[in-house]
C-alpha cells in the first residue's frame, strides 16, 4: 500500500541529494542577472533615456522578433496588457464569447472580461497540460451555429464566439495544429497566451507565432524577465501598427501636435524595462540549456518514484521547462497537500497550479463544458523548483 508521507519523504530526499539548500530556501523561480543588465541600465540613467521612448524598446522589439521569427514584436508594459490587445486586434467585441482553458493564469481570463466579452471555460488534455483540440471541435459540433453574417454563435447564450485563447502550461506548447484547424472551421481567431513559453517551439515553430496574434510576459518570475513586461507577437503588419497605436494612447505622430485619434492605452514598455529585457534576452539561449538539463535531471531522479510521472514536453514540440512538473498519477488533493507541506517544511518552494477559473468566485458562473480534465489536472500537479542557476548545485553530484 502507498502512504502519502512515504512519497512526499521520497520527494523529499529526491530534492536534498539534487539540490543543496544549506543557505537558503530553493524558489520555485528566481532570475538571474548575470549578463550586461547593468551596463544596459546604467545607460539608460546616463542618457536620460528611462521612459516609453527609447533606443531599448527598439532594440528589445527587434530582438524579440528575431529571437522567435515572427515578423513584427510590440513590446508592452506586462502580459496581461499585451493579451488584453491581442483580444481587441483580433477582432473581440463587447458581448463576444472567448473559449479560454479554465486551467489557466486569472489573466487569461480577465483580459477577455476588460474587452467586455465573457470567457467560455474550456478542457484541457493530460498529455499537454493545455487546451484539447479534440474535444473543443465535439463541443463546438454541438452549441455553435452559423449565422448569415458568417460569425458562429453559441446557440445556447446567443452570443457571437469570436476566439479562441489556448495557453502553453509551464511551457508546454499545445496542439497548435488541431487548435488551428478547429479555428479556421468555426471563423475564430486563434490567440496564443504565450506568457509561459519563450523558447518553446511546436513542430519547430516557436510558440506565439503559429496562431494569429499572440502575448509574452516577462513578469519576475518568468524565463527572462524586464522586471515587469510583455509583448505581443503578430505576422500581420496592420495589426503590428495597430498594436502600437493602441498602446501608446492612438497618439497621431508629430513633432509637436497632441492628436489622438480614438481613446487607447498607456500600455508602451518603459526604456529601463527594455534595457534589462535586452541583457535578458541575450542570456535566453543559455537558461533553456540549463532549464533542459535540470529537467533531465529531475526525470532521472523522479523514475524512482512509481506513484507519480515528472511531465515531459508533448511530441512534437520543444518546452522551455519554465516551471517542472511533478503529476500524481492518482489526483488525490490530500496526498498532494501533504507533498506541497512537507516539501516547503524542508525549504524546497513547491506549488500547487493555479485554482481553475471555473472555482473562483468571479468566473464560476462563465458558460463552460465539461472540465473532468482540469479537475484531475488541478488536483494532481506539483510544480517544483526550476530557477536556470539550480543547475549549478544539481550538477554537484556529477
Ligand atoms: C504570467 C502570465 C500572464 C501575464 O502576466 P503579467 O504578470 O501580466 O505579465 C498571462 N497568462 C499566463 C498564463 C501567465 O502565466
Amino acid at each position: 500500500m502507498i502512504n502519502n508521507t512515504d512519497i512526499s519523504d521520497r520527494i523529499v530526499a529526491i530534492f536534498q541529494k539534487m539540490l543543496s539548500n544549506e543557505t537558503k530556501n530553493v524558489l520555485l523561480h528566481e532570475p538571474a542577472f548575470k549578463g550586461n543588465e547593468w551596463t544596459y541600465i546604467k545607460e539608460c540613467l546616463d542618457t536620460g533615456w528611462v521612459s516609453s521612448v527609447g533606443a531599448y524598446v527598439d532594440r528589445f522589439e527587434k530582438d524579440l522578433a528575431q529571437f522567435t521569427g515572427s515578423p513584427y514584436a510590440v513590446a508592452v508594459v506586462n502580459g496581461t496588457a499585451a493579451l488584453h490587445i491581442s483580444l481587441l486586434i483580433a477582432g473581440v467585441q463587447p458581448n463576444d464569447e472567448v473559449m479560454i482553458p479554465s486551467l489557466t493564469f486569472v489573466a487569461t481570463a480577465n483580459a477577455v472580461t476588460y474587452c467586455g466579452a465573457t470567457p467560455h471555460l474550456i478542457d484541457v488534455t493530460h498529455d499537454t497540460l493545455g487546451v484539447d483540440a479534440i474535444k473543443l471541435g465535439d463541443y463546438l459540433k454541438e452549441i455553435a451555429i452559423i449565422q448569415q453574417n458568417g460569425h458562429y454563435y453559441n446557440k445556447y447564450t446567443g452570443r457571437r464566439l469570436s476566439a479562441v485563447v489556448p495557453m502553453h502550461t509551464f511551457g508546454h506548447p499545445v496542439d497548435l495544429e488541431g487548435l488551428l484547424e478547429v479555428c479556421n472551421r468555426y471563423h475564430l481567431a486563434l490567440v496564443e497566451d504565450a506568457a509561459e513559453s519563450l523558447g518553446s517551439y511546436y513542430k519547430g515553430k516557436h510558440t506565439g507565432t503559429y496562431g494569429h496574434i499572440a502575448a509574452l510576459s516577462f513578469n519576475g518570475n518568468k524565463i527572462i524577465t524586464t522586471g515587469g513586461g510583455g509583448a505581443i507577437l503578430t505576422a500581420n503588419e496592420e495589426w503590428a501598427k495597430r498594436a502600437k497605436h493602441l498602446t501608446t494612447t492612438a497618439k497621431i505622430p508629430h513633432r509637436w501636435l497632441f492628436i489622438h485619434d480614438e481613446t487607447a492605452y498607456n500600455y508602451r514598455l518603459p526604456n529601463l524595462n527594455a534595457a534589462l529585457g535586452c541583457a535578458q534576452l541575450e542570456q535566453l539561449p543559455l537558461f533553456l540549456e540549463q532549464k533542459r538539463k535540470l529537467a533531465n535531471l529531475y526525470a532521472q531522479e523522479f523514475k524512482q518514484i512509481p506513484e507519480l510521472t515528472f511531465v515531459k514536453e508533448p511530441t512534437d514540440t520543444s518546452s522551455n521547462y519554465w516551471l517542472n512538473t511533478l503529476k500524481l498519477n492518482t489526483p488525490d488533493s490530500s496526498i498532494r497537500d501533504e507533498i506541497l507541506k512537507k516539501t516547503n517544511d524542508h525549504g524546497f518552494m513547491t506549488r500547487p497550479t493555479w485554482t481553475p477559473m471555473h472555482k473562483l468566485e468571479i468566473y464560476k458562473s462563465s458558460p463552460q463544458m465539461d472540465l473532468s480534465v482540469t479537475e484531475e489536472i488541478a488536483s494532481s500537479v506539483i510544480n517544483i523548483p526550476s530557477s536556470p542557476a539550480l543547475l549549478n548545485s544539481a550538477t554537484k553530484e556529477e
